[in-house]
């Protein structure tokens, strides 16, 4: 059996352990109906990806600590200093100036709205979430973008206040560590590993 390919960063580089990829055993694809012809083969095959995070890492620390992180212009020279950017920003997109990194969770919690949403019933390869998935965008007071994330409980209805809710129990240290409840909900009815 492979083992996964696992990943460390030591003196600035990275090291490399493991198997990246893993080239299982063929089988030939036959036609049934014409005396089992060989017409191909499927090519079974698992590979390891390697996606840095760069710039947006302190984000996806963030969820994993039960934090909403958002960045915000404070360059004087841009015109459109002050703006604040959830989901999170690296960059202005104005001034092209490196954002300051800001704690939004208390904002989040207070302020957090279902501005639309939409219920898919289908998904794509690899989906983890449970279906139908409840995908809704949510506006903030004072900030200029919105968020497209996900509702783990009830229906989502436009106006409605949700709270986020990070999955500080085994993160993933993916988007999926956040979600949505409506606000009222309590801790007992949270999914598995998540908390406020
Ligand atoms: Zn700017």
């Amino acid at each position: 059996m492979a083992s996964f390919g696992k990943v460390v960063v030591e003196k600035n580089k990275y090291r490399i352990k493991g198997d990246f990829h893993n080239l299982t055993q063929n089988e030939p694809i036959r036609d049934k109906d014409d005396g089992w012809r060989l017409l191909g083969v499927t090519n079974p095959r698992d590979m390891t990806y390697i996606h840095s995070y760069g710039g947006e890492a302190a984000f996806f620390e963030g969820l994993s600590e039960g934090k909403l992180l958002g960045t915000r212009c404070d360059d004087k020279g841009c015109k459109y200093k002050g703006t604040i950017y959830i989901p999170f920003r690296i960059h202005c997109p104005d001034c092209l100036g490196r954002n300051t990194v800001v704690d939004f969770t208390d904002l989040a919690k207070k302020t957090g709205t279902v501005h639309t949403f939409m219920v898919c019933e289908r998904s794509g390869a690899f989906n983890a979430l449970d279906k139908p998935i409840k995908f809704i965008n949510i506006e903030f007071e004072g900030v200029d973008t919105i968020l497209m994330s996900y509702l783990s409980l009830g229906d989502p209805k436009i106006g409605m206040k949700v709270v986020p809710i990070f999955k500080t129990t085994s993160p993933t240290y993916t988007i999926l560590d956040l979600s949505w409840v409506p606000a009222g909900t309590k801790a007992a009815d949270l999914p598995e590993g998540f908390s406020f």
